[in-house]
């Protein structure tokens, strides 16, 4: 797509996976849909961010493969977790998918694997248009009815002009889009990073592993059968520390936490990365003739892995809102008022809502002091002699979204 003054029913802004997964689900609707990515070419080789990171999808967004027809693709290149096992000192919580409604708790998949998924998946798309680019600017039309957004192309140096009923906007937790919308947005930055790595690993496959210590969270996630991929979220200055000295240091600093017995199962198999963590809230998830999904709407802690899972949920709800105005039998606008405002019902509650219950997961596992600790410890044991609250949590998590 090279053509200004061009008109789209949707334009979408973002090359990360919620924005990909809109791009085709919208597009199967038979929708004119615009994505606009910097360093996106669809004729030429997936652009991978080049980040080793693995997702946890959780069961609820399974649907928004089956709508896009890649869930076979997904459940073969996924790996289950069928168990997960929550530590604090002596205290262990084991979660199974034996006692919730799905075979599995949820399904891991890499970044880099599910990118180049869905990116194949748009090449077969008619009325999938793309440009390689960044957006420079916003206006409403004179009558109010579209959006005219002013795109840099990555290989122009004149801006061009596209109209569009209605601008999605995923173009993550430093959103520029956000910006020139005069969106105010809050951060609650929890001066940590996460370093991520990858291992081999001969330790019992499909469960997840996670222990909590201090304010510090580690997680183990099965990626293969004898692999795993490590997210460790800890202070600013320790995650230097650790990129820093390197494999030894971090082998040494592991064995602290998960002790030697684990430690001789495993075997690090690639470089540390660190990225860093806040949560991100945001004054408004719609204005007019926009909506805004993923990270530029909302991030959270990662001890949860939900932060993917709330934007893909977004799409899967959109989607919905969008099949009940089309089944409508109208005019179809994907911008119209009905539509955003009952996104905006299904979407904002909920999302304020998960925010706010995995910071107070975040600061509940770090306050320190005897009886603190002594009340995580308890509870998580008392959970785990009860099937009941154990079957209750794991009906919780498949849903939460
Ligand atoms: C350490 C860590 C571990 C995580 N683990 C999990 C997990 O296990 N499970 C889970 O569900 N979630 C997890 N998450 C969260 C997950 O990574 C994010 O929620 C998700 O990647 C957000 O996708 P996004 O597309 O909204 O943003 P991003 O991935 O940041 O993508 C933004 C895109 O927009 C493009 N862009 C930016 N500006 C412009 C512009 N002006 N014009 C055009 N394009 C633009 C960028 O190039 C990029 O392609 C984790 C996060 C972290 C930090």
């Amino acid at each position: 797509m090279n053509s200004t003054h061009d008109r789209y029913d949707i334009a979408i802004v973002g090359g990360g996976i919620p924005a990909l997964f809109g791009a085709v689900i919208f597009s199967k609707l038979e929708l004119k849909v615009l994505l606009v990515a910097k360093g996106f070419d669809r004729n030429g080789r997936a652009v991978s961010s080049g980040r080793s990171r693995s997702y946890a999808i959780s069961p609820s967004n399974i649907g928004l493969f089956a709508r896009c027809g890649l869930k076979g693709q997904f459940f073969e290149m996924s790996e289950d977790v069928f168990e997960m096992h929550l530590f604090e000192d002596e205290a262990c919580l084991k979660l199974s998918s034996d006692l919730g409604p799905n075979d599995f708790l949820a399904k891991i998949v890499d970044h880099t694997s599910l990118h180049n998924l869905l990116f194949t998946a748009t090449s077969s798309l008619q009325n999938l248009h793309s440009i390689s680019g960044r957006v420079k600017g916003f206006d409403y039309g004179p009558d109010g009815k579209q959006c005219y957004l002013k795109i840099l192309q990555d290989s122009e140096k004149e801006i061009s002009t596209i109209k569009t009923n209605l601008l999605v906007v995923a173009d993550g937790a430093n959103s520029f889009c956000r910006q020139i919308l005069g969106i105010p947005w809050g951060i609650k930055n929890y001066c940590q990073h996460a370093v991520l790595a990858d291992f081999k690993s001969s330790l019992s496959p499909n469960i997840a592993r996670q222990w909590f210590r201090r304010d510090e969270v580690l997680a183990f996630l099965p990626t293969a059968k004898n692999s795993l991929s490590m997210i460790w979220s800890q202070r600013d200055c320790d995650a230097q520390r650790l990129l820093q000295e390197g494999d030894s240091y971090l082998m040494k600093e592991l064995s602290n936490f998960i002790g030697t017995t684990m430690l001789s199962r495993i075997e690090i198999d690639s470089k540390m990365i660190s990225a860093p963590l806040a949560m991100t809230t945001v004054d408004k998830l719609v204005t007019k003739r926009v909506i805004l999904l993923g990270d530029s709407a909302h991030t959270v802690h990662p001890l949860a892995g939900l932060g993917l899972n709330i934007g893909l949920f977004d799409i899967l709800t959109l989607v919905d809102e969008f099949d009940k105005a089309i089944n409508k039998n109208r005019k179809f606008d994907a911008g119209c008022k009905e539509v955003l405002s009952s996104y905006l019902r299904a979407r904002l509650f909920k999302t304020r809502a998960i925010q706010t219950l995995i910071d107070t997961i975040k600061v509940g596992f770090s306050a320190s002091g005897h009886s603190a600790k002594l009340l995580r410890t308890r509870g998580m044991n008392l959970l785990n002699r009860s099937d009941l609250l154990k079957r209750y949590i794991v009906r919780f998590a498949a849903s939460t979204l």
